[in-house]
């Protein structure tokens, strides 16, 4: 049953979203050039991972003498070293505008950039992780995670064109997906969550889950990977606009400490840190199950993650059982606010299950 207090407390909020244009829609690529032009820039930097530089290389030259160079560098989690070489090229080919195409990895090269230059940017992306419209930038350096927010990290545009989605492998396409779910489960339950953000993460969820469902039949299905496009524009536009707790928390831990792979941590950690906080957030909880077409929140998550084949224990991604206990301590190390106190025996046990790939539970 949803308590009373908590859904009037949801009508005291302060509404906050960051802005940005999108382009959105089949063969949205073809507008590069013109918002290139709308943000003023006549010598881009085309940046890709080095997995991608050949969509890079193609994309630049449609560009023609708008494109300066294709930087295939970006890796992830947005080492300093790298930008600062990437850096130098900005300066030796004066560079005066970036453009991403990519995942997270791309987009916090590009966005590192914009930062460090005050150069505008444009982000195009080829997976579901959502960074493209926030204003978070994490970058790492001496095995240290540092995450700044600012508003001048925000891309200029950004275009989604669902065709260079068709690709994304179906393992990427899952935890990308379920990556960007946590976002809208967190801003369900954040502290600074307000009606219009809610809105837009039942929506995302929705949308992912059901179109997730069919991509791991369909793949190359356009109307499923439209909706799972869809869906991650508004999941992202959650992580911008509220602030995240538990679930981003430890993965941001996990995946710093012991070198876990982002997505797949998402993946594996959600149904998990759902059970956790679930008591304290009935309301988030039910809204979460609707948007599932599940009876429990945690449960409906699982089933999601069980099938579209998506890893579902921390032993999967290689993590060691003997690591837990340090993953605990360094979880505990720098409190946080969440719906429900960070207890060390629950905290465990949760992620004791999360390793071993058990149901969720609630602790
Ligand atoms: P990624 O960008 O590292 O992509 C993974 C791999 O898939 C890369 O080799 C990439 O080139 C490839 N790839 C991407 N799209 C593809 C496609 N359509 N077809 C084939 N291959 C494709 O992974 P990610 O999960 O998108 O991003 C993870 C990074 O983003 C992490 O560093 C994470 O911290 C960051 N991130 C930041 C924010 C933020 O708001 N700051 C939000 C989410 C993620």
């Amino acid at each position: 049953m949803i308590d009373g207090m908590e859904r009037r407390m949801s009508r005291q909020f302060t509404y906050d979203v960051q802005p940005s244009r999108v382009v959105f829609g089949s063969g949205a690529l073809s507008c590069l050039d013109e918002e290139a032009e709308r943000l003023g820039i006549k010598r881009l930097l085309v940046i890709t991972t080095p997995s991608q530089a050949g969509l890079g290389e193609h994309v630049s030259e449609s560009l023609g003498g708008r494109s300066a160079m294709l930087y295939p560098e970006a890796v992830m989690h947005t080492p300093v070293p790298v930008t600062e070489a990437a850096l130098e090229i900005v300066r030796a080919r004066e560079i005066d505008g970036f453009v991403a195409i990519g995942g997270g990895s791309a987009t916090g090269l590009s966005k590192a950039l914009a930062y460090r230059t005050g150069l505008p940017q444009i982000v195009i992306p080829t997976t579901y992780a959502g960074s493209e419209v926030t204003p978070i930038l994490g970058e790492t350096k001496d095995g240290l995670k540092t995450t700044v927010s600012d508003r001048s990290i925000l891309p200029g545009t950004v275009i989604y064109d669902v065709d260079l989605t068709l690709g994304l492998p179906l393992r990427m396409s899952a935890v990308s997906g379920l990556n960007a779910i946590a976002h809208a489960v967190e801003a369900l339950y954040a502290k600074e969550r307000n009606p219009i953000i809610s809105l837009l993460a039942q929506e995302g969820i929705g949308a992912l889950a059901g179109a997730l469902r069919t991509i791991v039949k369909e793949p190359t299905d356009v109307t499923a990977r439209t909706e799972a496009l869809y869906g991650a524009w508004l999941c992202g536009v959650c992580l911008g606009a509220v602030g995240m707790s538990l679930h981003h928390k430890l993965c941001h831990t996990l995946g710093g400490s012991f070198d876990l792979p982002h997505a797949e941590t998402h993946a594996v950690i959600l149904p998990h840190a759902m059970a956790y906080n679930a008591p304290a957030v009935p309301e988030a909880a039910a809204q979460v199950a609707t948007a599932l077409g599940a009876e429990t929140a945690a449960g409906g998550l699982i089933d999601l993650a069980r099938g579209i084949g998506a890893p579902t224990s921390l032993r999967q991604l290689k993590m060691a059982e003997h690591d837990l206990p340090r993953a605990v301590e360094v979880a505990l190390s720098k409190p946080y606010w969440n719906p429900r106190p960070i207890e060390r025996g629950p905290l465990a046990a949760m992620l004791a299950n999360a390793w071993a790939g058990h149901d969720p539970q609630e602790l």
